[in-house]
């Protein structure tokens, strides 16, 4: 179990004694999110509630983060996220839902009466940009319609599936079986989109979106505690998927970090902040070039394979962590919160 998880001594968010820290039985859930953990609990022979009951929960007494302790340890993050589960499962079925369905990401209030909210507090919106998965929030609501040409670009990537080479035939009958299990889970997963693709064409593309912003962007950043910028779908990234098919602009958090302060209205972070390796410096930074951030967030219980919960108490507690920073509690929903974070100097 020793090298599955490992103990802090620091708040992973702000870094205060993780002996201050309040022990909070009710902010884990042990029953959610046990797929992620499924892959790396087999691969090591344990039951996965040996693992989370081996993981307990604490609220730190200066940012009111909840954290879990121990957790995960580098080699059980990659065994999580880049090898057992390594697509982010809820922004890729948004994704689908959006280009199947025409359904767009459930959040707590409709584009026009959130932007509406979020004009009244820090003025005209035209510059948008999401940050650690391109389809939770508003980029896919954002899209004015689905064009041809879109659909056009989806399709080509579907011809991007790997392909096997003579030098990779199998060479045991277990390399054969696993091949011929794989092949099938593939003529079923194509058989599927095309299904998918014929309702979407047939029911015509919808233009009834608000064609909301000037300029949209996508930031990836990269993290150990999620996908980071390893997820794929379709024979293509996430992120080269936010310039296909969404039109958004890529700009690395270092773009971001060197860009002029205020160079964007809004940034939207939707369930990700809590993947991130640093929440608060990236918080920091968010604010420091945009007029305001809308963050999306859990509230407890929290699932095992993230290491912070960062819910109301946490929010809250903000304006004494981050000098000058507003905070504005838009909507909450029994599982999570949208707040919005805008500078008090400009506001
Ligand atoms: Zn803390």
């Amino acid at each position: 179990m020793s090298e599955i998880l490992v103990s802090t001594d620091e708040c992973p968010v702000c870094k205060s004694p993780a002996n201050l820290a309040e022990l909070c039985p009710d902010a884990i859930s042990r029953e959610a999110g046990l797929r992620y953990l499924d892959p790396l609990a087999r691969r090591h022979g344990i039951a996965l509630t040996e693992i989370t009951k081996s993981i307990n929960a604490y609220r730190c007494s200066y940012c009111q983060a909840y954290f879990l302790n121990p957790w995960f340890s580098e080699d059980a993050r990659n065994e999580i996220f880049l090898a057992g589960h390594p697509i982010h499962n809820m922004g890729w079925s948004n994704f689908l839902k959006r280009f199947t369905n025409n359904e767009t990401p459930k959040l707590p209030l409709s584009t026009a009466d959130l932007l509406g909210v979020i004009e009244s507090k820090v003025g005209k919106i035209s510059s948008y940009a999401e940050l650690g998965c391109p389809f939770m929030g508003l980029l896919l609501r954002s899209v004015d319609s689905i064009s041809l040409e879109r659909w056009l670009k989806i399709n080509k990537s579907f011809g991007s599936m790997p392909r096997f080479s003579a030098r990779q035939l199998p060479q045991t009958i277990s390399d054969f079986m696993a091949l011929a299990t794989m092949s099938s889970n593939i003529v079923k997963l194509v058989t599927r989109l095309r299904f998918w693709r014929r309702r979407a064409l047939a029911q015509k593309p919808s233009v009834s979106d608000i064609k909301c912003f000037e300029q949209t962007y996508y930031i990836p950043v990269p993290s150990s505690k999620g996908w980071g910028m390893n997820c794929a779908g379709f024979g293509e990234s996430c992120t080269a998927m936010s310039h296909t098919t969404l039109g958004a602009k890529v700009i690395t958090i270092s773009n971001l970090v060197e860009s002029s302060d205020r160079s964007i209205d809004l940034i939207g972070i939707f369930f990700m902040l809590d993947h991130q390796d640093s929440p608060l410096d990236l918080l920091k930074t968010c604010l420091s070039k945009a007029k305001a951030v809308l963050v999306l967030t859990h509230e407890k219980p929290f699932s095992p394979q993230h290491q912070v919960g960062l819910g109301h108490d946490f929010f809250l507690r903000l304006p004494e962590v981050i000098p000058d920073v507003r905070i504005d509690c838009v909507a909450s929903r029994k599982s999570d919160h949208l707040f919005l974070l805008s500078n008090i100097t400009e506001s």
